[in-house]
């Protein structure tokens, strides 16, 4: 008899369940599988995008809003139901569970602005891209060579994006800029995010892209931007009325600090992709048969799911504690970078082993354990790679070494 999983939903741990948790769980798990899943089968051998009308129920739902307040028309929540939310919607689609981020930075705006942008955000009618890496700077985000130059009434972006993901759909691309030539000595000075506002489907006045031909997180269109004098107004300069008036590093420092929930956020894509991988397992060895007999009798195919298991369970129990302790007010730099590196290769071995378990079914596109493992190869270079994540834990544990 196939044994199903009928709840495969990983159970809350005690020291974190709560009813409300369960049924936001419950939620999205129940999306997730009913709306998601079919979709994403249908769409990601075509490359086709996230459909508007998927977007809208996700907007229905809360999902956009998990952590903006309630006086803002979101959910009010916290890190740890923004995780346990994205595990649930990546098992389905990683592309889908990425998306919700997308609403996060209307917070950041002065405050003038957040009081139209951030229930909008929280509906998913306003949703942005980050524009920061560049052709010469990815890991490396204090060498971005972008220029913001200030002209009469506003500012002029001059300089290429890399990577931008969502650019063309979205309501706004934040780009990280300089505002003072890029001087060798102080690397982080003058880096500043500004706002430029657009229609989605359209680039505005002084900007063209140019779609990147990725193998995977196919939900969404990433870009490579040509910023040719764009103009955008004084108040498109982020942080000038909050966090660093006057800091020449304070957007370098808004940048970076801003990292810590989605390293949290991929820690969860990661972990979902893996689950995905090895539910598809654990239904397929029971149903596969070689020798008379389901290949699930196999110790080594049963140990292989074991293994999974184990590796699944052991990242979303830590991905839970980074979560508790984000929203304890805890700093979790370090070890949101260890959840996010310690998931990540997790999933890459997970999906990877779970293409094994399927044998030549696992190498074609007819089945999802491939779609998995391409979205899982990519949680370990974006939202800062693997080495760089090692990198920001070696040296909380070390002296600051020469070779950076
Ligand atoms: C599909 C996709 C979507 C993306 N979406 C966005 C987006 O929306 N917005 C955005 O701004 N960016 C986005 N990115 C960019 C992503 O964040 C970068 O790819 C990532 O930061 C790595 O930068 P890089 O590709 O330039 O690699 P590099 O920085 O050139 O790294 C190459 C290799 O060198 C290693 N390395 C670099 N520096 C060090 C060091 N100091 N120590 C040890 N090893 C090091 C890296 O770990 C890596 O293995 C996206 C990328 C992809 C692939």
């Amino acid at each position: 008899m196939v044994r199903a999983l009928e709840d495969p939903r990983p159970p809350i741990p005690l020291a974190y369940r709560t009813e409300d948790r369960i049924g936001i769980q419950q939620l999205a798990r129940d999306f997730a599988m009913r709306r998601v899943l079919p979709i994403a089968n249908e769409l990601d051998p075509e490359h086709g995008l996230i459909p508007e009308a998927l977007r809208k129920e996700m907007g229905d739902l809360g999902f956009f809003g998990i952590m903006i307040p309630e006086k803002y028309g979101g959910l009010g929540l916290g890190v740890f139901e923004y995780a346990l939310v994205t595990e649930e919607l990546a098992r389905a689609w990683m592309s889908v569970a990425s998306i919700i981020a997308r609403s996060g930075l209307a917070a950041t705006f002065p405050a003038t602005q957040r009081a139209e942008l951030v229930p909008r955000a929280a509906r998913g009618d306003w949703l942005a891209a980050f524009a920061m890496s560049e052709p010469d700077a990815g890991s490396d985000v204090a060498s971005v060579r972008t220029r913001a130059t200030k002209v009469d009434g506003g500012y002029l972006i001059n300089g290429q994006k890399m990577w931008c993901t969502f650019a063309d759909q979205a309501n706004c691309i934040v780009v990280v800029a300089r505002t003072q030539p890029y001087d060798p000595e102080r690397r982080h000075a003058g880096i500043r995010q500004l706002a430029v506002h657009k229609d989605p489907g359209t680039f505005p006045a002084g900007v063209t892209g140019n779609p990147i031909r990725k193998i995977g997180y196919h939900g969404w269109h990433t870009w490579e931007l040509s910023f040719d004098d764009c103009f955008v107004p004084d108040d498109a300069l982020l942080g000038s009325d909050r966090t660093e008036p006057g800091d020449p590093d304070g957007g370098f420092k808004r940048t970076a600090s801003g990292m810590t929930v989605p390293r949290i956020h991929t820690a969860a894509r990661a972990i979902g992709l893996a689950r995905g991988a090895l539910e598809d397992s654990v239904a397929y060895v029971q149903q596969r048969r070689q020798f008379e007999r389901p290949i699930g009798d196999f110790q080594s195919i049963r140990f292989k799911i074991a293994n999974m298991a184990a590796k699944v369970e052991a990242c979303r129990a830590l991905m839970y504690q980074v979560a508790h302790d984000a929203d304890q007010g805890e700093s979790v730099d370090v070890k949101a970078a260890m959840v996010k590196y310690l998931a990540s290769e997790m999933s890459e071995r997970v999906t990877s082993e779970a293409i094994q378990i399927h044998g030549g079914a696992g190498y074609t596109t007819d089945f999802p354990v491939e779609r998995y493992w391409r979205d899982a190869r990519l949680t370990k270079i974006f939202e800062g790679t693997s080495e760089i994540m090692q990198r920001i834990i070696s040296d909380s544990l070390l002296p600051a070494s020469a070779l950076r």
